[in-house]
C-alpha cells in the first residue's frame, strides 16, 4: 500500500471501525476467513452456497429424501493411472469407466490425500488431520495401540446414522481391528470387508515372495499371533461380527475385490428399495501391492502386469457399481466420489502405479499426496467440469454433513476441525474451491503447505535410492530458506523459486506457522503410533 493511499484512506475514514473495515477489504494473498476458532478458515462464497442449497432443496422436494452418498476409494492408485488424468492406455491399462465418470462429472486436479493409508482413511471419517487424532501412520503387525483413538472422535458414519442414514463400509478398513476400532464400532451400521491391506494378508500364502515365512511353520505361527486378520468380516452396529471365508491362497486374494464389488452391488439394490438414504464407502483392496490378477482380468490390460490388470479390474467394478445405481433408480439422487487414499507405492515397483509428480506414497511431495478426485452426480454436477481448486479429501467429511443436513453444532467444541464444507464447490455449475491452504504432515512433523499454485516445504523426504520413498528414505530439515515451488511452472517440485524471486513465500510460510499454532490450544492425541 503506498503512503499516498494510506493518507487518503485515513482522511476518508473517521472512526477506528471504518478503518478496520477498509483494511479488511484490501486485497491480500490469503483470501480465507475464520468462521470459528476451532474450524479451518474458508474462502467465503455466499452466492455459490446459496445457489447450491436451493438446488439441493429442489431435488429433495422431488425425491422426498436426503441424497445418497457413495465413496469409491482405490488403494494406492497413482494420479497418473486413470486415462482421464493422462494415464490409461499411455501406461498400459485403459480405464474407460473411470474416464466416463470424469467426463460426465467434475475432475479435480488438485485433490489431496495424506501420504499413507491409515491417515487418509481416518481423516475423511473424522474431518480432522491424523496428527490430531493420533492415527499418524498405518497400523501394522505387532503395533500396540495405547489408547483407542476413536473413543472421543465423532465419526461421519455415526453422525449420518444418527441423522437417519444407513451407513455401510465395504472392503479394506486398515484403521484398527480390535474391538472398539472396527468400522461397525465407530459408527457404521454394517461392515463387510478385510481389515488390513492386501500384502498383510497375502504374505502368509505367497511362497514366491515370502518363502521365509510361508515355508517356516514356526515363524508363520509367530506371525499369525500378532498379524492382522486374513478373513472376510461381516459386522453390525452393536458388535456382532461374523468371520467369513479365509484368504488361503494368492488366487483367493486375487478374487477378493470381486467378492466386495458383488456385495456393494447387492446392498445398493436392497438399500435403494428401503426407507433410508444410504452412505456407502466402498474401499477396494486393489491396487495395493501385492496384486494378484483375477482370472477374468489376467492379461486383459495392455501392459499385462498384475498391477495393470488390477487397474483394469478396479475400472470394471467402478462401471458395474455405477450401473447398479442406475438400475436401482438412484443415480440422480447419489453423489459419487472416486479417489485414491495416497500416491503410488513406488517401493513395490513394478507392482506400483504411476505419478507424474516428484515423490510417491510415504512422502509429502506431490507424488505422495496428489490423487485423482472425481465427483459425479447425474443431473446435479454439470458434465465435463475440470477444476484446479484445492480439495483436501477430509473435505468429504463436510460434504457428507451438508448433504445429510447435519450442522456443525453436532461437533464437539473442544476439538479442532480441519475439513471445509466444499459441497458448493462440487455442485455449483462453475463452483470454486473454498479452501485456501492444504497442510502436509508426515507423522508428527509439519512438513509443507500449499496455497494456490505455491507450495512451501520446511522439511522434505528424500529417497536415498530410486523408488525407495518408504524403505530407504530420510526426513530432513531444509536449510536457511524454505524450499518454495510454483507448481504451475514446476509441478515436479525441482526448481525452487527461492526467497529472492517471489513475494509470496513469507505469506505461505506464515500460513503454515499459524496452522502449527492451532496445536497449542488443541493439543494432538498420542495413541502410541
Ligand atoms: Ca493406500
Amino acid at each position: 500500500m503506498t503512503r499516498h493511499f494510506i493518507l487518503l484512506v485515513l482522511a476518508v475514514c473517521s472512526t477506528a471501525d471504518s478503518w478496520a473495515q477498509e483494511a479488511q477489504e484490501t486485497p491480500t494473498f490469503d483470501r480465507s476467513v475464520k468462521i470459528a476458532e476451532n474450524f479451518e478458515a474458508v474462502i467465503q462464497r455466499t452466492e455459490q452456497d446459496r445457489a447450491v442449497a436451493e438446488k439441493l432443496a429442489s431435488l429433495q422436494r422431488k425425491t422426498g429424501r436426503r441424497p445418497n452418498i457413495l465413496w469409491l476409494v482405490v488403494d494406492d492408485m497413482g494420479y497418473g493411472d486413470p486415462g482421464c488424468y493422462g494415464g490409461g492406455t499411455l501406461v498400459g491399462a485403459a480405464t474407460p469407466n473411470i474416464d466416463k465418470l470424469a467426463a460426465e462429472g467434475l475432475k479435480l486436479t488438485s485433490c489431496y490425500s495424506q501420504q499413507t493409508c491409515t491417515p487418509t482413511r481416518s481423516a475423511i471419517l473424522t474431518g480432522r488431520l491424523p496428527v490430531r487424532t493420533g492415527l499418524i501412520r498405518p497400523i501394522l503387525a505387532g503395533d500396540q495401540i495405547t489408547a483407542n483413538p476413536w473413543a472421543d472422535e465423532v465419526s461421519l458414519p455415526k453422525l449420518l446414522s444418527d441423522a437417519g442414514y444407513f451407513t455401510l463400509l465395504t472392503g479394506k478398513w486398515h484403521v484398527g481391528e480390535s474391538k472398539g476400532m472396527r468400522p461397525h464400532d465407530i459408527g457404521f451400521d454394517e461392515y463387510y470387508g478385510y481389515y488390513p491391506a492386501q500384502k498383510e494378508i497375502s504374505q502368509r500364502v505367497d511362497v514366491r515372495r515370502f518363502p521365509g515365512l510361508v515355508l517356516n511353520p514356526e515363524r508363520l505361527a509367530a506371525f499369525e499371533a500378532v498379524g492382522p486378520a486374513a478373513h472376510l468380516a461381516h459386522g453390525f452396529k452393536g458388535g456382532e461380527t461374523n468371520e467369513l471365508q479365509q484368504i488361503k491362497s494368492t488366487d483367493d486374494m486375487g478374487k477378493a475385490d470381486e467378492v466386495l464389488a458383488d456385495f456393494t452391488i447387492k446392498r445398493i439394490k436392497e438399500l435403494a428399495d428401503g426407507e433410508l438414504p444410504f452412505f456407502i464407502e466402498h474401499c477396494f483392496m486393489k491396487v495395493h501391492c501385492d496384486n494378484f490378477a483375477h482370472p477374468d482380468h489376467a492379461g486383459k490390460s495392455e501392459a499385462k502386469y498384475p498391477y495393470k490388470d488390477g487397474i483394469h479390474e478396479v475400472d470394471a467394478h467402478v462401471g458395474a457399481i455405477l450401473k447398479a445405481l442406475d438400475e436401482a433408480g438412484v443415480l440422480e439422487n447419489t453423489l459419487v466420489f472416486l479417489t485414491s487414499d495416497n500416491g503410488p507405492q513406488m517401493d513395490g515397483w513394478p507392482d506400483a502405479g504411476y505419478t507424474p509428480f516428484r515423490g510417491a506414497k510415504g512422502t509429502t511431495w506431490e507424488g505422495g499426496v496428489r490423487v485423482p478426485g472425481i465427483a459425479y452426480w447425474k443431473g446435479m454436477i454439470a458434465p465435463g467440469r475440470t477444476n484446479d481448486g484445492l480439495f483436501d479429501l477430509l473435505d468429504l467429511f463436510g460434504v457428507g454433513l451438508n448433504l445429510a443436513g447435519v450442522s456443525n453444532d453436532k461437533l464437539p467444541a473442544n476439538k479442532y476441525y480441519d475439513f471445509i464444507d466444499q459441497t458448493s464447490f462440487l455442485l455449483a455449475d462453475d463452483g470454486q474451491s473454498k479452501r485456501e491452504a492444504v497442510y502436509f504432515w508426515w507423522g508428527k512433523e509439519l512438513m509443507a503447505c500449499r496455497m494456490r499454485e505455491y507450495k512451501v516445504h520446511l522439511k522434505v523426504i528424500l529417497a536415498e535410492a530410486p523408488h525407495m520413498h518408504i524403505d530407504l528414505a530420510t526426513v530432513r530439515d531444509v536449510g536457511l530458506a524454505p524450499w518454495f515451488f510454483n507448481l504451475y511452472l514446476d509441478p515436479k517440485e525441482e526448481m525452487t523459486v527461492g526467497h529472492r524471486l517471489d513475494p509470496w513465500m513469507a505469506t505461505v510460510t506464515g500460513k503454515l506457522k499459524a496452522h502449527g499454532a492451532t496445536f497449542r490450544k488443541y493439543p494432538p492425541k498420542n495413541i502410541g503410533l
